[in-house]
């Protein structure tokens, strides 16, 4: 484990960029928390052969990366032009025709048949995120008719939205069901589903998830008009959200997006739900080996809004600076950290929690908070102790010590939260806690003599229940030992 502290996790996306595998280990070495496989892109065989890679090259250099599936959902799209792409100008007619098979000057295919069903004559439509604007005219059967607002290049297979959403695509497309089956395959540690508008949306991919056999955690990416007011419905369903700026300023206008990521930021927390902030977080570094100070601005306010994890599309997908753009995100966050305060009095107080192993929990942030202890152990088989207490910054690094690999890698997006394996399969309390703190002594995170709270569930070997909060000087257990 590497001796610098970063609370907040990156989620790098895999591609053309970070195929290489000698560039994958940079990447990982340089701060890689979790990685995104987009299945907006590339085949099934594509990405199982990627997260092999990332799995071998974690063993390889002893790291713990999770790996998330990112489903493509249903987002409406033009169809193929003849020549690959067309020019529209300020005041063309042009027409989204249903039943057109290539597209030309005049007309283009829509890969959602039903499109025209769902828009009504006055309203806009955005095309490839919204370099494109469209007036609808009129619709006649299959046909949608629009006079160009804003004009530009429109290619093969760009987005379409709806200013204001509404679009009534159906969640889960066939493509999204089959790359669930894939996720599962993987064994992804987390599944992110696009475009959900409800808390029923999440609960279908968990179910189709379930099926396949796989027990990812559920990502809802918020980048629908429809998914604000539904938005405690769809975290309650879920495991944590995705801020999915790209999409959701398309749809809401892009000066409400701010006030929408703290927002969204602040209720997971309080749900106790995790977060990823995305999208052009540091978009000019796809061709520039430094950002621009926007950019420093935009994650470090992300890291104060208190978001578990900030992301990378392009720029580590097909950027010319995966690494570098890691290692710059990397020192953002540790210093933006620094600032960030540590308020749990005064969030802490109000909490209601009614579960006894959420209340050890709770215990134990409060404990470590006030006797200011180096470091908590969690001993946890699900991960959820160490979920509740990165919900509070405390100050006091939380350690995720597990035997379930699964959970090891599941805890990888938890901000404040660092997974450590720990082998011991007996049932003896006592060898358990003093395996416990082996492990965060070899790491390198607590030495002798330091103050550290534990938490354990008992009777050990089973599985659920954490019951049991323990403050421990490091080493004493030697000192009283015969
Ligand atoms: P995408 O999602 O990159 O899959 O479109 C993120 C976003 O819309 O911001
Ligand atoms: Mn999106």
């Amino acid at each position: 484990m590497s001796a610098m502290k970063r609370s907040t996790k990156i989620v790098a996306t895999l591609g053309p960029a970070s195929s290489d595998p000698a560039v994958l280990e940079r990447m990982i070495l340089a701060g890689v928390d979790v990685v995104r496989l987009n299945f907006s892109h590339g085949t099934a065989a594509d990405h199982l052969k990627r997260a092999e890679l990332v799995r071998e090259t974690c063993r390889k250099i002893d790291r713990t990366v999770g790996i998330m599936a990112d489903l493509q959902g249903p987002k409406i799209r033009v169809g193929k032009f003849k020549d690959g792409k067309v020019a529209l100008n300020k005041g063309d007619k042009f027409i989204l025709d249903a039943d057109c098979e290539t597209g030309d000057a005049t007309r283009v295919g829509l890969d959602y048949k039903e499109l025209p069903r769902d828009v009504r004559p006055g309203d806009v439509l955005l095309l490839d995120d919204g370099k494109i604007v469209l007036d609808v005219a009129s619709v006649k059967g299959n046909e949608i008719h629009t006079v160009t607002r804003h004009g530009g290049t429109l290619s093969n297979n760009k987005g379409i939205n709806r200013q204001g959403g509404g679009l009534t695509a159906p969640a889960l497309t066939p493509k999204d069901i089959d790359d669930i089956r894939t996720a599962a395959q993987m064994k992804a540690d987390y599944l992110a589903v696009s475009f959900p508008k409800s808390g029923a949306d999440m609960y279908m991919a968990k179910e189709l998830m379930r099926a396949a056999g796989g027990d990812s955690l559920l990502i809802a990416k918020i980048e629908r008009a429809e998914a604000i007011p539904a938005l405690e419905d769809i975290m309650n369903a879920c495991d944590g959200i995705m801020v999915a700026r790209g999409d959701l300023a398309v749809e809401v206008g892009d000066a409400s997006v701010p006030a929408l990521q703290k927002r969204m930021i602040r209720t997971a927390r309080e749900l106790n739900k995790l977060t990823i902030t995305a999208t052009q977080m540091m978009e000019s570094m796809i061709s520039s080996p430094v950002p621009t100070r926007a950019e420093v601005s935009d994650v470090a306010n992300a890291v104060l809004d208190g978001t578990d994890a900030v992301m990378l599309s392009a720029e580590s997908a097909s950027g010319q600076y995966p690494v570098e753009t890691i290692e710059a995100m990397s020192r953002i966050c540790v210093e933006a950290e620094k600032s960030h305060p540590v308020t749990l009095d005064r969030e802490f107080l109000d909490r209601v929690f009614k579960r006894v192993d959420q209340s050890i929990a709770m215990a134990a942030l409060f404990t470590a908070y006030h006797l200011n202890v180096k470091a908590i152990a969690a001993l946890t088989e699900s991960g959820s102790t160490a979920l509740w207490m990165s919900r509070l910054n405390c100050g006091v690094p939380i350690y995720a010590l597990t035997s379930q690999t699964n959970t090891r890698y599941r805890t990888t997006l938890f901000r404040d939260t660092y997974p450590l394996m720990v082998k011991y399969v007996g049932h003896d309390r006592e060898e358990l806690l003093e395996e416990a703190e082996a492990v965060l002594v070899r790491s390198g995170v607590v030495a002798e003599g330091d103050l550290i709270v534990l938490t354990i569930g008992e009777p050990i070997g089973k599985a659920g229940g954490t019951n049991t909060m323990k403050i421990v000087r490091v080493g004493d257990h030697k000192r009283r030992a015969p």
